[in-house]
């Protein structure tokens, strides 16, 4: 009995993977294989996982092939879409990776409003085809990242205030189970199953197809206003996002403007309070809701344009490019003197080339939705604060995670939950924090449910509620 390689568990035998792999439809990697190291990166590339084996699949049933052979095998599983986890859990050191980024076909009824999309289709692509047709699913800030992973979490980007998260759009889905067995969920056929993927992340089961409504939005308002970052302006920009009509999204960075094109010399350096705007409507009333924003101050920086709306992911792609990531993230209900202040404090001392405190405003659309109709319950959040650093040495790793953990202690009193998917690798108290109330209860029976062994646990981690007798004992 020979094994496959040394970094390979030694209990899977040459013959048993001859045979999983002779199975598989899709292409099965190794660390010897040309193309591993690709299969393995991340967005965030401080993360360096050494998989045993990845399967980078061609359907469902490879799917099903691959969970199987991993439970058999006692392999860890990962599920990896766009490979945007910040935490780096879709990449498994060690275990067996499910690669799902061959499953990217889009199909769109435009007629219906309707599109069928597999989990390794990444945002931006969706976004220009659903704008051949003037519709579009409300995805992130990113056009890189993966369908699979965005939208299992939530889903928060330029359009939440008009059309809520991503997952508000979501009819269906079909998926594979801890048992191999492929199922739908909707909220017709296995509703709670339903409930708990929008928004309890990739520990149901692997998605592969999402059934989404599609949402009118043809040319946007767009583009970036900048000003001066003082605590006043940082406080009046909350206040005016909240009261501007839900058209207008805006997701914002305090920062230090950046040596670009565009900046003009005199702010380079100086701390600014940079706004991407996206407003979906009338252009003209559009256009008298940015001037409401624009007059929180003198901007350094206006661009804003009609464009279309899925342009909006140039903006950001410079900005989201992969680096090494050190994030921490909470909802807050109020941005006031106090905070304001201490924002702009923690941006000033910001040691990486990119150390920011990332601002939205939420409500409209996404606060309508009741919080116990998915499992994404902050629904009446008003901001969502992310403190962000990113860098390329590694050398520099030690300073930038101070700053960042820092600039947390400074903001962490305002904190009242997160979003599961700015969470680093940050322990389970924080997770907790993302699933209030009766909702970790909810999402728990559902795990024991679906995957009482834990196969799924590749992912911000929902243990399986303990069976009454034994929570008992
Ligand atoms: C630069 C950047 C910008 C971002 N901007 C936003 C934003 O604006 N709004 C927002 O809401 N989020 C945003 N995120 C967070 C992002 O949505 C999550 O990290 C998401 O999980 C990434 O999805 P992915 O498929 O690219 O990641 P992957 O690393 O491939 O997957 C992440 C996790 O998702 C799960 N998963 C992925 N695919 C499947 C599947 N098919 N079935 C089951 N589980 C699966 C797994 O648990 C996996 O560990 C951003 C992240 C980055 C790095």
């Amino acid at each position: 009995m020979s094994t496959i390689s040394s970094t390979t568990p030694p209990s899977i035998t040459t013959e048993e993977f001859r045979a999983f792999r002779l199975r598989v439809k899709g292409q099965v990697l190794m660390p010897c294989d040309e193309g591993y190291d690709e299969a393995r990166a991340l967005h965030n590339t401080r993360i360096d996982h050494k998989p045993a084996i990845i399967v980078r699949v061609a359907d469902a049933s490879d799917v099903s092939r691959a969970v199987r052979f991993a439970r058999q095998q006692s392999l860890t599983l990962g599920v990896r879409s766009g490979g945007h986890s910040i935490a780096g859990q879709s990449v498994v050191d060690g275990g067996l990776v499910i690669d799902m980024s061959a499953l990217d076909d889009v199909r769109i009824d435009a007629e219906a409003k309707v599109a069928w999309v597999q989990p390794g289709a990444l945002a931006g692509r969706v976004a220009d085809e659903t704008q051949a047709f003037g519709l579009a699913i409300p995805f992130g800030d990113a056009g890189s990242v993966g369908v699979g992973g965005i939208t299992l979490g939530g889903g928060v980007g330029f359009l939440v205030r008009k059309h809520g998260l991503t997952i508000d759009h979501v009819a269906g889905v079909e998926m594979v189970t801890a048992d191999g067995q492929i199922v739908h969920a909707s909220a017709d056929e296995n509703p709670e199953l339903f409930w708990g993927v929008r928004g309890g992340g990739g520990n149901f089961g692997i998605v592969t197809g999402f059934q989404f409504d599609l949402v009118e939005v043809g040319t946007i308002l767009g583009g970036m206003l900048a000003f001066p970052a003082t605590p006043e302006v940082i406080k009046r920009y909350a206040e005016v996002s909240l009261q501007l009509p839900e058209e207008l999204t805006s997701i914002t960075m305090v920062l230090k403007a950046p040596p670009l094109p565009f900046v003009p010399a005199e702010a380079v350096g100086q701390p600014v309070l940079a706004a991407i705007v996206c407003y979906t409507g009338n252009l003209d009333e559009g256009a008298r809701a940015v001037d409401t924003l624009r007059a929180i101050a003198t901007p350094v920086v206006d661009m804003i344009q009609p464009m279309p709306y899925s342009a909006i992911y140039n903006l950001t792609a410079d900005m989201t490019l992969p680096g090494r990531v050190s994030i921490r993230s909470a909802f807050v209900p109020e941005i006031g003197d106090d905070l304001s202040s201490r924002i702009l404090e923690q941006v000033v001392q910001a040691p990486a080339p990119l150390g920011a405190v990332q601002i939205r405003p939420l409500g409209g659309a996404m606060a309508r939705v009741d919080p116990t109709e998915t499992a994404f319950a902050h629904r009446d959040a008003n901001f969502m604060l992310m403190i962000l650093a990113q860098w390329e040495d590694r050398a520099e790793d030690t300073a930038h995670d101070a700053w960042v953990q820092q600039a947390w202690q400074a903001i962490q009193p305002y904190a009242r939950g997160v979003y599961v998917h700015f969470l680093g690798d940050e322990g389970k108290a924080r997770i907790g924090e993302a699933y209030p109330g009766h909702t970790a209860e909810r999402l728990a029976l559902l795990k024991r449910g679906y995957d009482p062994e834990n196969v799924f646990r590749g992912n911000q981690n929902i243990a399986p509620m303990e069976a009454v007798a034994s929570r008992a004992a």
